[in-house]
């Protein structure tokens, strides 16, 4: 597998039209990791004055380490401000767009808005060890490998929707998975959807955790009856996840109508309080607008605590020779995005990349919404807990008692929402997918004699 590593000192930074200089960003980084730690480390404290609330969490901690280093008679964190009134405004603003700019990365690296996260997503920070790395040739690469014989990626069925798992009543007779043929294949009857059932010892579902939630908030598509209906510790679990909505458009074009700096691997565009009128972003940052100067007598964030927007933008130049740009769409504006036509989604992403390259040519192409994942990734939901998290991961047993080895573990989760290390990515998912192997070949072992092992 051949991939590149993401060189994160490429990242050109945009707040709207200005962009953030390198250095700076350095600095508010180091200020944001502080607080991310102190964060981590009194969570329980800051929990109980802020509840489960990742936003008013982080300005706890930046408020304790602003008045740490008072009480130390340090400077602020984020360095003294001069006493010169021009200079000063221009470093109060600078503090403003860094420590905005960090908050937007992490409501982009969480695909939420702040508002909506527990406090406890925030400690979800595990590294993939190997840095972020771009895999040509596509994620079968990764996963293809993983298939140990050809003559089992023969029994993949494809095209096979599961519409109803029935995972009780005769022990005996396993799981039975009601599949509809999104080919117009299988048995069925009647001039309706065709569909045909399996039957398996065991079942993992690895379906993303929309498709198992209750279907008020979000699209009817892709319901699951389970028979008999999951149980209310299984339910609760699936509902304690958010996803976050996700978008990414790839737009191309011809190569002589390059208009950014091609060795940057990533652009991040932010909009702090961006509002559009009449189809662009007219009111670019709106920071000025925002209460307080992040002084040394001033350690309130509640000046960042604002909807925000961003644009992620990967360059398939400097890794893939490709004119083309692949824009990441998360959190509030990809909410905001949920209806758009493919059309207007292009001609919004277009306008706003317009804000700092406004010389920026029309694009040749896009991609889509998809229909069977219906986001991008999931998150933990204001409120969730640590028995919500071991809720989803277990596995549901047979109803009654049948000596199979599989009895405690007919109905099998996998997939991204259920890793605890690293959810909402690729190697979570797949670490997943193991987990439940493992479940499954220990309950398998426990039951065969020694002597046919
Ligand atoms: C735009 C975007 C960009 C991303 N970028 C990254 C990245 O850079 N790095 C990273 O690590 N992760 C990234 N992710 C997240 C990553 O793709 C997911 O975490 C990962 O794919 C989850 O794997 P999974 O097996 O849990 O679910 P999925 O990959 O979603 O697989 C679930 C499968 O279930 C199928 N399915 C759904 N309903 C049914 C049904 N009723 N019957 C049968 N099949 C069904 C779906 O068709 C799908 O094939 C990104 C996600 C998105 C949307």
């Amino acid at each position: 597998m051949k991939v590149v590593r993401t060189d994160y000192r490429t990242l050109v930074r945009f707040d709207a039209d200005v962009q953030i200089p390198h250095a700076e960003m350095i600095v508010a980084q180091g200020v944001f990791e502080t607080i991310l730690e102190r964060y981590e480390r009194d969570l329980e404290v800051l929990s109980l004055t802020t509840g489960d609330d990742a936003a008013a969490a982080i300005e706890a901690a930046y408020k304790s380490l602003c008045q740490e280093s008072r009480e130390k008679g340090l400077p602020h964190p984020l360095g003294a401000l001069s006493e010169d009134p021009k200079i000063r405004q221009k470093q109060i603003r600078r503090r403003k767009v860094c420590l905005n700019y960090l908050l937007t990365d992490l409501e982009s690296e969480n695909n939420a808005p702040l508002d909506a996260l527990s406090a406890r997503q925030l400690l979800v920070d595990a590294e993939y060890p190997g840095g972020d790395q771009h895999i040509l040739g596509g994620v079968e690469e990764v996963v293809l490998p993983l298939v140990a014989s050809p003559h089992l990626l023969e029994q993949v069925a494809t095209n096979r929707a599961v519409r109803e798992v029935k995972y009780s009543g005769n022990v005996d007779k396993g799981v039975k998975v009601v599949v509809e043929h999104l080919d117009g294949g299988g048995g069925g009857g009647g001039g309706g959807a065709k569909t045909s059932e399996m039957v398996c010892d065991a079942l993992v579902l690895t379906v993303p955790i929309p498709l198992l939630q209750s279907k008020t908030s979000k699209t009817e598509q892709g319901e699951i009856v389970f028979s008999p209906p999951l149980p209310s510790w299984k339910r609760n679990a699936i509902e304690a996840k958010g996803f976050g909505n996700y978008n990414k458009i790839a737009l191309k074009w011809k190569r002589e109508d390059i208009f950014w700096p091609v060795e940057a691997q990533i652009m991040s565009i932010n909009f702090s309080l961006a509002s559009e009128r009449e189809g662009g972003w007219r009111h670019a940052s709106g920071l000025e607008n925002m209460k307080g100067d992040m002084s040394e007598e001033d350690s309130n964030l509640d000046c960042l605590m604002l909807p925000r927007r961003n644009l992620w933008i990967f360059n398939h130049m400097p890794v893939e020779d490709e004119p083309m740009l692949v824009v990441m769409i998360s959190a509030t504006l990809a909410d905001e995005m949920r209806d758009s036509s493919t059309v207007s989604l292009v001609n919004r992403v277009m306008a706003a990349i317009r804000v700092p390259f406004p010389k920026a040519p029309k694009p040749e192409g896009s991609w889509d919404l998809n229909e069977w994942s219906q986001g991008g990734w999931s998150f933990h939901k204001k409120g969730s807990t640590d028995q919500h998290v071991r809720d989803l991961i277990s596995p549901i047993s047979s109803v009654g008692k049948s000596k199979h080895p599989f009895d405690a573990c007919r109905l099998l989760f996998a997939g991204e929402a259920t890793s605890e290390v690293r959810p909402g990515y690729m190697d979570g998912a797949i670490e997943t997918g193991e987990r439940e192997a493992v479940r499954l070949i220990q309950a398998l072992e426990a039951h065969t004699p020694k002597s046919r092992l």
